[in-house]
């Protein structure tokens, strides 16, 4: 990546983040920061704090701790700035099967001020784009699990945001529809540019050019491209890299002995 792409405004930016409910810490201290124009994968096992962290970023939930700017933007002080440049997909499904695909996303559309003329061509393009152009009057409950969540991050694009957050986008879902899902967000992030942060727990979908913050009980345990994190920690995958860090992370048992 060239320097001034570096230089650039982080897609966005958490600083010091933390989220509890009662008395259980989901997160904790948490800061990092996802690059404009880059897939990131955030990755942490069931129960790390990852859908949390999207409920915060979207403001379900006030951020109590810490900040989140979107491309600068402080999503406390300039929500609506902050929310435009984002698009999300959460991890449990909201599309309406009863209507069709296309009046899925122009409900959407219109939602965010689009015009009609302007949301159904947006809407077909972005259809097209998730091959899904042929299914457009269809309902959405004839489509498959895989072609859902099409729909859904096409519904997500609508508003042009130039970061697209993904929240276990493929859990569920076959093998070849998962793959299918992973190219077609890693096309958009090539050709189009976009920031993705893709929220899983699926070591198999992190590739080695891509950035990753690895989350665990809460807390960020490394942050950065997988190709340093692999370096730092001696290791050829993934895998073995993240078994590494939780296992640093543990409390030392002869410390908390004495
Ligand atoms: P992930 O998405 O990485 O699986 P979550 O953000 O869903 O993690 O959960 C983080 C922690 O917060 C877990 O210990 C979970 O049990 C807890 N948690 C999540 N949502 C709630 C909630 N609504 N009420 C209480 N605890 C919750
Ligand atoms: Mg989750």
């Amino acid at each position: 990546m060239s320097e001034t792409r570096k230089s650039e405004a982080a897609a966005l930016g958490i600083e010091k983040l933390g989220h509890s409910y009662g008395a259980r810490r989901a997160l904790d201290d948490v800061t990092f920061s996802v690059p404009s124009g880059r897939f990131s994968v955030l990755l942490g096992l069931n129960g790390a704090g990852k859908s949390t962290l999207f409920a915060l970023v979207t403001r379900l939930y006030d951020a109590r701790q810490g900040a989140i700017k979107v491309f600068g933007n402080s999503l406390r002080d300039h929500p609506g700035e902050a929310l435009r440049g984002l698009g999300v997909v959460f991890q449990s499904r909201t599309v309406d099967l009863d209507l069709s695909v296309m009046q899925n996303l122009l409900y959407h559309a219109a939602l965010h001020g689009i015009t009609s003329a302007d949301g159904r061509k947006r809407a077909q393009e972005l259809l097209d784009w998730f091959d899904l152009g042929a299914r457009r009057n269809e309902k959405v409950r004839s489509l498959s699990g895989g072609q859902m969540r099409r729909v859904e991050i096409a519904r997500a694009l609508l508003h042009r945001p130039r970061l697209l957050l993904l929240d276990e986008a493929t859990v569920g879902l076959d093998i070849k529809s998962r793959a299918d899902i992973i190219a077609h967000v890693r096309r958009l992030v090539a050709e189009e540019g976009l920031g993705v942060l893709w929220a899983t727990h699926l070591f198999e979908e992190v590739a080695k050019d891509d950035s990753v913050v690895v989350l665990h009980h809460g807390k960020v345990l490394a942050e950065g491209p997988v190709r340093d994190i692999l370096r730092e920690q001696g290791v050829k995958d993934i895998k073995p890299a993240f078994e590494k860090l939780i296992g640093a992370a543990r409390p030392n048992p002869a410390e908390v002995a004495a």
